[in-house]
């Protein structure tokens, strides 16, 4: 990388949080995304960046829409993760959550949303690792007040981590997050193999009941990963 480019300047670009969904034929698939914003007035356009390997992509490339859902600061994680860290080649998403059909046949997540969107792709742009599909919003609709979710609250406050997948990926931070600190170094750190979380037994999982300075060995058999789901034998010890 050039010298004259420091990656921090771009962390602090500001982003959402959204469930960006769409179907081929009677097959429907959601994932997270952030890159979602309004590049029009009128029409009333959006745009959306996916990345090439996803499902989604595949979906949207083909159908030719695409619905998007706003989400809540107050989403639980383990709904993020069915969303930014399950394949839906693997697992039928959308048959856990809440959704319905649009008027485009595209189904448009509701549980956790303030608000839905559904575009007809009008025009997308091949740049790289990842699409930009800009559509025409054609259904738009208010479903309750809230405070959406940050990309910056749910890595601030929430803990929450970026699949490789993401266009904004920062695999220094992602990777090198919660050293543990000194002094404090007896209990150990363990990470999920699916997300890459990691469980520090000084700080627990208060989210989830856990209090600090529970050992991870002492987690009750059903706990599972706060951001992805994922079970206890999911976790490997840290260094
Ligand atoms: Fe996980």
């Amino acid at each position: 990388m050039s010298d004259e480019i420091n990656p921090k300047a771009l962390w602090s670009l500001s982003y959402g949080l959204y469930i960006v969904a769409s179907h081929l034929d009677d097959k429907q698939n959601g994932q997270i995304a952030n890159t979602v914003f309004q590049v029009t007035a009128e029409p009333i356009r959006i745009a959306v960046s996916i990345n090439k390997e996803n499902l989604t992509h595949e979906y949207i490339s083909k159908s030719g829409v695409f619905s998007v859902a706003v989400l809540d600061e107050s989403t639980p994680m383990g709904f993020i993760g069915l969303f930014g860290f399950k394949s839906g080649r693997d697992t039928d998403k959308l048959s856990r959550v809440d959704f319905k059909k649009g008027i485009t046949g595209c189904p448009i997540v509701m549980e956790n949303a303030l608000s839905v969107m559904e575009a007809k792709v009008v025009e997308h742009l091949d740049v790289g690792t990842h699409t930009v599909f800009i559509g025409d919003v054609v259904q738009a609709e208010v479903l309750r007040q809230g405070k959406p979710l940050t990309y910056a609250y749910y890595h601030e406050i929430k803990k929450g981590r970026s699949p490789k997948s993401a266009p904004t990926y920062r695999a220094h931070i992602e990777e090198g997050k919660h050293k543990p600190e000194k002094g404090i170094q007896d209990m150990r750190e363990y990470r999920c193999n699916v997300c890459g979380y990691i469980y520090d037994p000084n700080a627990g999982d208060t989210d989830n009941g856990i209090a600090p300075g529970t050992p991870f060995e002492e987690l009750p058999d059903d706990w599972v990963c706060p951001v992805c789901g994922a079970g206890k034998d999911e976790f490997s010890p840290e260094g």
